[in-house]
């Protein structure tokens, strides 16, 4: 991963915050301490985006940058858990920004009013600073879902990517530099496909908890990431079944011919 643990700490605000965690079996300090030198970037602060950046940050996530161009309107309040009624209006990247670092002042919450693009990517994801360890694709449409993929590709950044719809979710971790495929080589043309770009939360409706529990998946692969560097979803596709109460893995591989990661 990315700084060396050996000249860091936790201080005494950081044992007594995580102290359920570090206590794990599994998770402990040099755990905590990595997620503490971590920087991940969202694109999306809606219904995905306000439960994973709230568990990474309560979980002592170091920094936190959400990228949305978005505002905040009456209807996503029945699941994007970060906004009240006095927000609308309001940017959604700034507004839960800003509610992260009431929830936790130990990390470091960063916001951007903008669309992510391949042209803005550079800048908007500070490469200046170096690479970000992790990329979250909380977004609600295939056509950012592809930007986002190329960009991962391009930078050589592993993208943790979700989607909520109606009662199913779907889940997956891509590692560009280990070549075991992105998301152009499981969705394939779908993600180019305008029908499929239509299914939308915003028209085909998303019930309360699949947006939860998803964001929820997300930060729980996110945390095993970034703190115990292991990918639990690798070459795995999770899906989720809301109305069976059901979940499944499904194989996947690197697409020899994917236009976007076969070399
Ligand atoms: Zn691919």
């Amino acid at each position: 991963m990315t700084t060396p643990l050996t000249h860091q700490e936790l201080t005494d605000d950081e044992l007594l915050r995580y102290a359920r965690q570090v206590l794990l079996d599994g998770w402990d300090i040099d755990a905590q301490l990595r997620l503490k030198s971590s920087r991940v970037v969202m694109i999306g602060a809606g219904g995905l985006g306000c439960p994973a950046s709230e568990i990474l940050v309560r979980a002592g996530l170091g920094q936190v940058h959400l990228i949305d161009d978005d505002v905040i309107e009456a209807s996503n309040l029945q699941r994007q858990t970060l906004f009240l009624p006095e927000d609308i209006g309001q940017p959604k990247a700034t507004t839960a920004a800003n509610k992260l670092k009431q929830i936790n002042p130990l990390s470091t919450a960063q916001a951007t009013v903008a669309r992510l693009s391949e042209d803005n990517a550079y800048e908007l994801l500070n490469m200046a600073a170096g690479k970000p360890d992790l990329l979250l694709d909380c977004t609600d449409n295939f056509a950012t879902r592809d930007i986002i993929n190329r960009i991962s590709v391009r930078f050589q950044i592993p993208l943790l990517t979700a989607s909520a719809i109606a009662m199913q979710g779907q889940l997956a971790l891509f590692e560009p530099h280990l070549q075991t495929g992105c998301y152009h080589c499981v969705f394939g043309s779908v993600v180019l496909d305008e029908a499929a770009d239509e299914r939308t939360c915003a028209n085909s409706g998303v019930l309360a908890s699949t947006t939860g529990v998803m964001g929820n998946l997300q930060a729980n692969a996110a945390l095993q990431y970034l703190g115990l560097t292991k990918n639990p979803l690798t070459g795995k596709l999770l899906l989720w079944d809301g109305s069976q109460m059901q979940q499944r893995l499904m194989g996947y591989r690197q697409d020899k011919n994917c236009p976007i990661c076969a070399v």
